[in-house]
């Protein structure tokens, strides 16, 4: 997928302000920006600028939506893949998928690269179970591209590689040498105070009967455990709800049950993955 908010059409981007909560995740990716936008500050320094960074974390904490606004923020094109996508290949397919990839971003630079679940293609190396091919060939031919591929980027470039996981444990560890991907970024499940901010925002965006803030300190303390992408959903289930009854506006009610359901949802989903 390629991003670019320069192009006319290209919609509104994600901005910093809809990522709500992850104060410290935002402050340290913000520094990526200002590398990409003021690449000679750094440089008369002799600074090394880094390459890119690892975002870490659960599911639908709000990692895509970080890197996406890096890139509007920076006003820089896009360009996202998830890691299966390369894994999926046969053939050296993967590798030359990677060096597109890498192809293409240069052509674009400055720009933003984003891998979602990196651990698909960077599993480590020869340890009998490491890649869907056992860790021989294919796989290690396309972690071996990405590996040469950050190793040719750098702040000249433009070029900015971001990556999503939540298997630092499992990731090859020279993904993880200094120069490649040596700055992690922790975004974690929204402690109360930054459920309060995450619901507050997606509140914005439904009709409701009192101010957005009259729901949004009641519903963080019901939500313990809850992910951003879980409050975003409870927010939509919570307007269905009030519109399968008619209803003009949302209430607490609407939004009670909707966390009921949320519930349920995660909790089969544990159930399937146990
Ligand atoms: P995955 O690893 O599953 O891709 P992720 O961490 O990349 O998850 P996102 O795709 O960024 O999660 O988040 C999914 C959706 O959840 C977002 O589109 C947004 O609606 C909501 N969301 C998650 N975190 C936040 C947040 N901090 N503030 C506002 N909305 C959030």
């Amino acid at each position: 997928t390629i991003i670019d908010p320069l192009l006319p059409g290209s919609g509104r981007g994600v901005k910093f302000s809809d990522v709500a909560g992850a104060k410290e995740a935002k402050q340290e990716v913000m520094e990526f920006v200002d590398f990409l936008k003021n690449p000679d500050k750094y440089r008369t320094l002799g600074a090394k600028v880094p390459k890119g960074a690892l975002l870490l974390g659960p599911p639908g904490c709000g990692k895509t939506l970080l890197a996406k606004a890096v890139a509007t923020e920076g006003q820089i094109p896009f360009l996202a893949m998830n890691g299966s996508e390369f894994t999926e290949m046969i053939g050296g397919l993967g590798a030359a998928r990677v060096r597109d990839l890498f192809k293409e971003a240069r052509k674009r630079a400055p720009c933003i690269v984003y891998i979602d679940e990196l651990d698909a293609i960077g599993r480590q190396r020869s340890s009998g179970q490491s890649g869907f091919d056992g860790g021989s060939g294919e796989s290690e031919q396309t972690l071996n591209q990405l590996l040469v591929e950050m190793d040719g980027i750098g702040s000249k470039e433009g070029v900015v590689l971001l990556a999503s996981t939540n298997r630092l444990d499992i990731l090859d560890k020279a993904l993880l040498r200094p120069g490649r991907f040596d700055r992690h970024i922790m975004m974690d499940l929204p402690n109360q105070e930054e459920r309060r901010e995450i619901f507050e925002h997606h509140l914005k965006s439904i009709v409701l009967e009192k101010p957005a803030s009259y729901y949004s300190r009641r519903m963080a303390s019901l939500t313990l455990g809850f992910s951003g992408a879980d409050i975003a959903n409870v927010v939509n289930e919570a307007a269905l709800h009030a519109a399968r009854y008619g209803k003009k506006v949302v209430s607490a009610l609407d939004l009670e049950y909707a966390v009921e359901r949320v519930v349920g949802g995660t909790e089969k989903r544990s159930q399937a993955l146990s």
